[in-house]
């Protein structure tokens, strides 16, 4: 059987794919796997470059393809910002400290200009060159306070229209079903199989 690599060493994210991937008659690794996979500096200024850069020094290291992924939330009022920065707005992977930047300058803020966009975009590349990049967006509303326990990041702030709570109310599988991480699967599938066999 193929190995196809997810460049995280997140559960959650390897849960998703690995899910997406179950018909396949693929053994789905992730980082957690590999030993020896040089430290990986996300110091690009798109998700696309921060993905690239990922998949490539995986693909270098392992000979294996690989799908890397980078997300990150931009606010319409604070101009795109945190963006490729999400992960350490106020502090590396803090999640409450971010989280209560985040509250700190939408200050004041009106809520019908609390608007934002969470992005993810994948790359998939193979020891060939063969690259896939593709992407998913969700959008919706920041709150003016955390809501509910689930998911991770500023998932307790970010308001969905559609199931008109924060996305830390939601299951694994609603959210799933509105994300940007799952609306760039949906998108990447239909082009997998000829990625994967060229
Ligand atoms: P990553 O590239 O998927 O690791 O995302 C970078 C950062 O963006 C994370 O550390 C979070 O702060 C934020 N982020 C990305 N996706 C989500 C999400 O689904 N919910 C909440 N925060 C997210």
């Amino acid at each position: 059987m193929k190995t196809l690599i997810i460049a995280t060493n997140n559960p959650g994210k390897a849960r998703e794919f690995a899910e997406m991937f179950k018909d396949y008659e693929i053994t789905v690794k992730t980082l957690a796997d590999f030993t020896d996979i040089p430290e990986i500096t996300e110091n690009g200024i798109t998700f696309e470059e921060n993905a690239t850069k990922k998949a490539t020094v995986v693909v270098k290291a392992t000979g294996l393809p690989v799908i890397a992924d980078d997300s990150g939330l931009m606010v319409d009022a604070l101009h795109g910002d945190p963006g490729v920065f999400s992960a350490r707005y106020a502090g590396d992977h803090n999640d409450a400290a971010n989280n209560a930047k985040l509250l700190a300058n939408l200050g004041g803020v009106p809520e019908a200009q609390r608007t934002a966009t969470f992005h993810t975009t994948l790359v998939a590349l193979k020891p060939n060159g063969q690259k896939l990049v593709v992407n998913g967006e969700l959008k919706g509303r920041i709150l003016i306070a955390p809501r509910g326990d689930n998911g991770f990041g500023y998932d307790p702030l970010f308001w969905s229209d559609k199931f008109q709570c924060s996305l830390a109310q939601l299951t694994d599988a609603q959210k799933n079903s509105i994300s940007h991480r799952g609306a760039a699967l949906r998108q990447l599938m239909p082009k997998f199989d000829e990625w994967w066999a060229n």
